[in-house]
């Protein structure tokens, strides 16, 4: 991954040269890979046009709500305001959601007043709001609540691949926060589906349609969707292991000023 720095509306930027220019020039593609062809080798310039387009996130609506803050920022207006919890035992296993509502906000209300339901943040294109505290299981994945960390993301489990990718914002917030507490608790950063949590592999990442379907949970779930992108070039994969390596260079959770 080339050289990145954070700019000032908290999108995580690539900067080199070539893909700042086939950024500008997204009108006209084929003449401009034309010429920087001839500048440069084919497979640096697909690779960068390709990342520079996603990572960017300009791909991504740009509709957050107020006034944005980095994806490794969290805003702790609903934070420990829970109406459910449970007391938990030991951290085994991230798990991801789609909010099923169309604001990060409103999630937040949700998760935070609801006499049964709750998780540890709620994530949005412009915002993650801390709900839950770590310490804490949250009421979301019934069984598993006191061994799992929960991410709500702003989005329906109707939603196509291409209409999640619209809202990268908020699945990076989702990798980060998964990056992040793969770290800090010691678990592997391992995609677990229904065959591997019902073999006992649950330490790692998965979703909630994959813990409804195993032996852990009574849960009916089936969010965050199957068009969820998980896996491939542009996914949540791809971001957690991006922001593995930029939390190995001592990027952390930061409240919002
Ligand atoms: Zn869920």
């Amino acid at each position: 991954m080339p050289a990145t720095s954070v700019d000032s509306s908290g999108r995580d930027e690539v900067v080199p040269a070539a893909q700042a220019e086939a950024e500008r020039s997204r009108q006209r593609p084929v003449s401009l890979l034309q010429r920087l062809q001839k500048r440069y080798p084919v497979v640096s310039i697909v690779r960068a046009a390709k990342v520079s387009r996603w990572l960017s996130g300009r791909r991504g609506q740009s509709a957050p709500e107020g006034r944005p803050v980095k994806t490794y920022e969290y805003d702790d207006r609903y934070f420990r305001k829970q109406h459910c919890a449970v007391s938990q035992t030991a951290i085994k296993l991230v798990v991801l959601h789609s909010t099923e509502g169309p604001t990060a906000e409103g999630g937040a209300i949700t998760l935070s007043g609801s006499s049964d339901v709750s998780a540890h943040l709620c994530v949005g294109e412009g915002v993650t709001y801390r709900i839950v505290p770590e310490w804490l299981g949250s009421c979301t994945v019934q069984e598993p609540n006191d061994w799992t960390l929960n991410i709500e993301q702003v989005g329906f489990a109707a939603w196509s691949r291409k209409k999640w990718l619209r809202h990268l914002n908020t699945i990076k917030r989702a990798a980060f926060w998964t990056a992040w507490w793969c770290k800090k608790h010691k678990l592997p950063r391992r995609f677990r589906n229904t065959k591997a949590l019902d073999a006992g592999k649950i330490r790692g990442y998965t979703t909630h349609a994959q813990l409804s379907l195993s032996k852990w949970s009574s849960s009916t779930h089936t969010d965050p969707g199957p068009n969820y992108p998980l896996f491939g070039k542009v996914s949540f994969r791809a971001l957690l292991l991006y922001y593995r390596g930029r939390i190995a260079a001592g990027l952390k959770p930061r409240q919002a000023a």
